[in-house]
């Protein structure tokens, strides 16, 4: 039979299921995701930057008190009584030209300048104490080595608007060692100004103050001089006197832009979210960093945490896709496994009902339907044996049969023997009571081989009112008999059409199956036709035996 074949080539089913869920499941969750990661970070974002922006103002703040407090202390030692009486005695020493006056100025000095070194001794941010006549030029210090000491330009105006200076060093002193300067004005009796108190100060107050300020780890902070170069900072990065930033950029964007956050690669190569405020009375700042990485730690963590959950998602629904598609599949493949068979000729199908679902009914729907093609199939396969007047086998089957015996015999030596039977005077029976009488008759002796044979001996309509019968494991002896049994019963019988009964007679020729002849369906249907014929010529209704160890003789007989 021709066999079919059946490839699914197209993407499957099981592939599409896997496809569509992975897409229902991942839109959504990629989108809200994206939607809640971007809206954190924007809010943290806000977040750290009003953190920076308002400790950068607390930071402001703090340190123009602590400006403020220095020089506090800085007045009061201005208006001791040491300072102003001593400076007005100096004054007058200088402007007389008494030349023994030499050794009273250095007298005034030296008390000054003792009094200023204790002072010093007494604060540690202290480098240097100097009083100034009113053109800025040193009278006295409280250190033995005489450095230079240059004031700002502005000095003067600065005393004049606020009392007091504060202010840095000159350039050439500009160290590692950051310092600045604080001056307050001395006033004569008249209340002119007669001179300066000037302090030379560390800042390591005003930096372990901003130390404070940072309070939180993350956040480094640094105090920029002049220019942007680094006077100290908390951060182990950076070198005091190196510059705060290598990139002139984002320099810019911090001192452009004071007390304003801006995010941008710090010297150390570490994205920064930074912010710049200038400290009061000085050209110097406060710069905040805040590590970008330490400040989206929670975002990035918000990342990895949604990613997880996403992985685990999509692994439970790809789980659940693999088992629907294994629900559709596994009967769906059963269905179409049980409807190869079928398309390839074969019926003996019967697929296994797991579950009563759609599926499960449409297998039990395919199940019914091989029953049904079942059964079609037998009737046909009967239709192509059977004689559809007699029920008999068909002339075909006869033929095929036979040859199977032939063949049984040749190997197996399995013996048979066949009556070839043939109605007598027939045509005078269609002729007398016409053909459906005759068609009567013809079932009749259907009836009657039924009733004589064994169930595995086979009669079938060889053509018109003739007759062959093909007897299982069966010698001469016992064909004759049978064939004599038949021939007795189709005498007895009769058959009643319109009242009338009819009469009939049958001969029968036997051949049995033998080495000494040439064993084939001709053959044997030959030798039999001779045994009819026989019969026949010896006056009908008898049996003759097709005599194998006689020559050609036949043996015919006629019971009485
Ligand atoms: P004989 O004894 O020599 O066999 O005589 P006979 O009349 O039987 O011989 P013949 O072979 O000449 O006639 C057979 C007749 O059988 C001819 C035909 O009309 C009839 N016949 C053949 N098939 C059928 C059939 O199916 N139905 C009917 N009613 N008649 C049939
Ligand atoms: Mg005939
Ligand atoms: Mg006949």
């Amino acid at each position: 039979m021709e066999e079919f074949d059946h490839k699914i080539t197209t993407f499957g089913i099981r592939n599409r299921i896997l496809v569509f869920t992975l897409i229902v499941t991942l839109v959504p969750l990629l989108g809200l995701g994206w939607a809640f990661y971007t809206q954190t970070k924007k809010l943290l974002q806000d977040k750290v930057e009003l953190e920076l922006h308002n400790i950068s103002h607390f930071a402001q703040r703090e340190a123009e008190l602590w400006f403020k407090e220095s020089a506090f202390n800085v007045r009061v030692f201005s208006n001791s009584f040491v300072i102003s009486e001593n400076l007005e005695h100096f004054i007058t020493l200088t402007q007389s030209d008494d030349s023994l006056n030499s050794f009273k100025i250095a007298t005034t000095v030296g008390v000054i300048s003792e009094y200023l070194m204790l002072v010093q001794s007494q604060f540690q941010e202290y480098q240097r104490l100097l009083l100034l006549d009113d053109a800025g030029k040193i009278i006295a210090q409280s250190t033995q080595t005489q450095n230079d000491f240059t004031l700002p330009d502005d000095w003067k105006e600065q005393i004049t608007q606020n009392k007091m200076l504060i202010g840095e060093l000159g350039d050439n002193r500009l160290s590692n060692k950051a310092s600045f300067i604080i001056a307050t004005p001395i006033f004569s009796g008249k209340q002119e100004i007669i001179g300066l108190l000037a302090v030379e100060s560390s800042i390591t107050g005003l930096e372990s103050l901003m130390q404070t300020v940072a309070h939180s780890e993350s956040i480094q902070l640094s105090l920029l001089g002049k220019n942007g170069s680094i006077l100290s900072s908390s951060s182990q990065g950076y070198t005091p006197g190196t510059p705060a930033h290598s990139g002139a950029e984002s320099l810019a964007k911090l001192y452009n832009n004071p007390m304003r956050p801006a995010t941008y690669i710090s010297n150390q190569g570490a994205k920064v979210i930074g912010i710049f405020s200038p400290l009061p009375r000085l050209s110097w700042g406060i710069m905040m960093e805040k590590s970008y990485d330490l400040a989206f730690a929670e975002v990035m963590d918000l990342k990895n945490i949604t990613l997880t959950i996403i992985a685990i998602l999509l692994s439970i629904v790809a789980i659940a896709a693999f088992f629907l598609s294994y629900s559709i599949l596994s009967p769906l493949k059963t269905l179409i496994n049980g409807a190869i068979r079928v398309a390839n000729g074969d019926l003996n199908v019967k697929l296994p009902i797991k579950q009563r679902d759609e599926l499960g009914v449409t297998i039990s729907v395919f199940n019914d339907m091989v029953i049904r093609l079942q059964k079609t199939r037998k009737q046909l396969e009967k239709l192509a044996t059977v004689d559809s007047l007699t029920g008999l086998f068909n002339r075909k089957y006869l033929m095929e049969s036979l040859a199977l015996h032939v063949k049984r015999f040749t190997r197996h030596q399995t013996p048979f023997s066949i009556l070839m039977a043939d109605l007598d005077h027939f045509k005078k029976v269609n002729d007398r009571y016409g053909h459906l009488a005759g068609d009567a008759v013809l079932v009749k002796i259907a009836d009657v081989f039924n009733d004589t044979l064994r169930s595995i001996d086979i009669s079938g309509r060889y053509g018109g009112e003739e007759f062959l019968i093909i007897l299982e494991n069966t010698q001469e002896q016992e064909a004759w008999q049978t064939a004599e049994r038949i021939r007795q019963a189709v005498e007895d019988s009769s058959v009643t059409m319109a009242g009338e009964i009819i009469k009939i007679t049958i001969s029968i020729g036997i051949a049995t199956s033998s080495n000494k002849i040439m064993m084939n369906n001709g053959q044997l249907i030959g030798l039999a036709d001779k045994a009819l014929y026989e019969a026949k010529q010896n006056g009908r209704n008898r049996t003759v035996l097709y005599n194998s160890t006689s020559t050609d003789k036949t043996n015919a007989a006629k019971p009485q």
